[in-house]
C-alpha cells in the first residue's frame, strides 16, 4: 500500500527521541496550544474538531466536538475532562504506547480541550497495571507544570489548568465511562443507568467529558494543521483522520500501526502486519478488540472505518485487531473470550451476571467433548436473553464471540459435540474445570 504521514506515532519513531518535553517542544510540541490559548474562543475550538470530523477512538465512536458541546455553557459550578486511559480490551494496546512513548502529545490535547469547554480541574484515569504509564505521565506533568504549560495562568494568559494521574486498581469495567467515573469518585466502579448522561451529571455530578487518550492525542494535530486538513484524511466524512490498530494474534508483525482510516483489512493483515505466521491461511479475525464479533476471510477487502465493519456485521471498537489462523479451535477461542468475560463482569445485572456464568459452562463442555446438540439452541436463546437487556454495553460485547462463531462455525461445535472431542486437539481434553466467580 502506499507511504502515508504518521501523526500519533510520528515522533516516537524518531531515532532517540525520549518523550521529555524538551524532545517533545523540538519536535513542534505545545504550539498548538500556544495558537490557541487567548487567541481564539474556546467555542471556536469546539467548532473546529466538530468540523474535523474527529470521533473517539476508545470504541464506541461519538464523534468528539459534538459531546464537547453537551457541556451546558451556563453551567455556574466546576465541570471536568477525563482522559480514559484506562485500556483494557483484549487485543488493544495502542494507548500505552501512546502514553509510554510520547505522553506530552496526550497533556496538550487535554489542555486544549480543557479550554474548550472550560474546565479547571482535569483527571487522567489510567488502568492500574499500567505502573509504567503512570510514572511516565506523572514525570510529564511535572515538566509541564513546571514549564507553564499547566497551573495557575497558563503561558500568562489567564487561563488556569489542574491536571492529576488517578491510578484505577484494574477493572476492565472501569474503562466504562460512567464505571470510571464511580470509581474516580472512591466507590465500586460499577456503570450508572443512563440517562442522566455525564454531560450533564458526570463526576460528582457535574458536567464531564470523557475523551480516550488517542483521541485527546489527535487534538493538537487539528488545531496545527486545520479541521480542513483532517476531515480530508482516511474515508471522510464519518471515518476521518487515522487511527493505530494493534495487530495481534497469528500475524508475522504484531504491534502498533498507524494507517489513514479506510485501508481494507488485507493491507493492514498483509502488507503492514507481514501476513500470517507460517503462511497458514487465515481462519477468521477479529476487528475491534473482543467485544467484536469474528470477520471471515470474505471480509478481507472491508475497509478499516466505523460505518464499513458495521455493514460487515461487527465493529471497528478498540481498533484491536486478533488474527487466527486455520487450525485454530473456535470453540475453545469463544470459550477463552467468554472466560475473560465471565471475569470482568462487574455483577450488577442479573442476564450479564448469570448469563456469563452460564454461557461459559456450556462452552467449556462441548469443549471438553461432554456437550449436547440441545447446548447449541440454549446458547443462542441465552445470547437473545442477554442482547440489549443490560445495564451497560458490556452484556452486548460478552455475546459477540458466542453469536459470531455459532455463525460461521457451527459445524465445528456440532464436531465437538458429535465426536465428544476436540476435532483440533490431539491430545485428550482435559477434565471439566468448575466455574467459579
Ligand atoms: Fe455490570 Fe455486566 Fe451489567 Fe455492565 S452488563 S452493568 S458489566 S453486570
Amino acid at each position: 500500500m502506499a507511504t502515508h504521514e504518521l501523526l500519533l506515532l510520528k515522533n516516537m519513531s524518531q531515532p532517540g527521541y525520549s518523550g521529555s518535553l524538551a524532545d517533545y517542544e523540538r519536535a513542534g510540541g505545545y504550539q498548538a496550544l500556544k495558537k490557541v490559548l487567548g487567541k481564539i474562543p474556546p467555542g471556536d475550538i469546539t467548532e473546529m474538531v466538530k468540523k474535523s470530523g474527529l470521533r473517539g477512538r476508545g470504541g464506541a465512536g461519538f464523534p468528539t466536538g459534538v459531546k464537547w458541546s453537551f457541556i451546558p455553557k451556563d453551567h455556574p459550578g466546576p465541570r471536568y475532562l477525563i482522559c480514559n486511559a484506562d485500556e483494557s480490551e483484549p487485543g488493544t494496546f495502542k494507548d500505552r504506547q501512546l502514553m509510554e512513548r510520547d505522553p506530552h502529545q496526550m497533556i496538550e490535547g487535554m489542555i486544549i480541550a480543557a479550554y474548550a469547554i472550560g474546565v479547571r480541574t482535569s483527571y487522567i484515569y489510567i488502568r492500574g497495571e499500567f505502573v509504567l504509564g503512570a510514572r511516565v505521565l506523572e514525570r510529564a506533568l511535572a515538566e509541564a507544570y513546571q514549564a507553564g504549560y499547566l497551573g495557575k495562568d497558563i503561558l500568562g494568559t489567564g487561563f488556569a489548568l489542574d491536571l492529576y494521574v488517578h491510578r484505577g486498581a484494574g477493572a476492565y469495567i472501569c474503562g466504562e465511562e460512567t464505571a470510571l467515573l464511580e470509581s474516580l469518585e472512591g466507590k465500586r466502579g460499577l456503570p450508572r443507568i443512563k440517562p442522566p448522561f455525564p454531560a450533564t451529571h458526570g463526576l460528582f455530578q457535574k458536567p464531564t467529558v470523557v475523551n480516550n487518550v488517542e483521541t485527546l492525542a489527535n487534538v493538537p494535530h487539528i488545531v496545527n494543521r486545520g479541521a480542513e486538513w483532517f476531515a480530508s484524511i482516511g474515508n471522510p466524512p464519518k471515518s476521518s483522520g487515522t487511527r493505530v490498530f494493534c495487530m495481534s494474534g497469528h500475524v508475522k508483525r504484531p504491534g502498533n500501526y498507524e494507517v489513514p482510516m479506510g485501508v481494507t483489512f488485507r493491507e493492514i493483515i498483509y502488507d503492514i502486519a507481514g501476513g500470517m505466521r507460517g503462511d497458514k491461511p487465515l481462519k477468521a479475525f477479529i476487528p475491534g478488540g473482543a467485544s467484536a464479533a469474528f470477520l471471515m476471510p470474505e471480509h478481507l477487502d472491508v475497509k478499516l472505518d466505523f460505518e464499513s465493519v458495521a455493514q460487515a456485521g461487527s465493529m471497528l471498537g478498540s481498533g484491536g485487531i486478533t488474527v487466527m489462523e486455520e487450525g485454530t479451535c473456535m470453540v475453545w477461542a469463544a470459550e477463552n473470550l467468554l472466560h475473560f468475560f465471565n471475569h470482568e463482569s462487574c455483577g450488577k445485572c442479573t442476564p450479564c451476571r448469570e448469563g456469563s456464568s452460564w454461557l461459559l459452562q456450556i462452552l467449556r463442555r462441548i469443549d471438553h467433548g461432554k456437550g449436547k446438540m440441545e447446548d447449541l439452541a440454549t446458547l443462542t436463546r441465552l445470547c437473545g436473553n442477554i442482547a440489549g437487556r443490560t445495564v451497560c454495553a458490556f452484556g452486548d460485547a460478552e455475546i459477540a464471540p458466542i453469536t459470531s462463531t455459532l455463525q460461521y462455525f457451527r459445524d465445528e461445535y456440532e464436531a465437538h459435540i458429535r465426536e465428544q472431542r476436540c476435532p483440533f486437539r490431539s491430545q485428550p481434553a482435559p477434565e471439566l474445570i468448575s466455574v467459579g466467580r
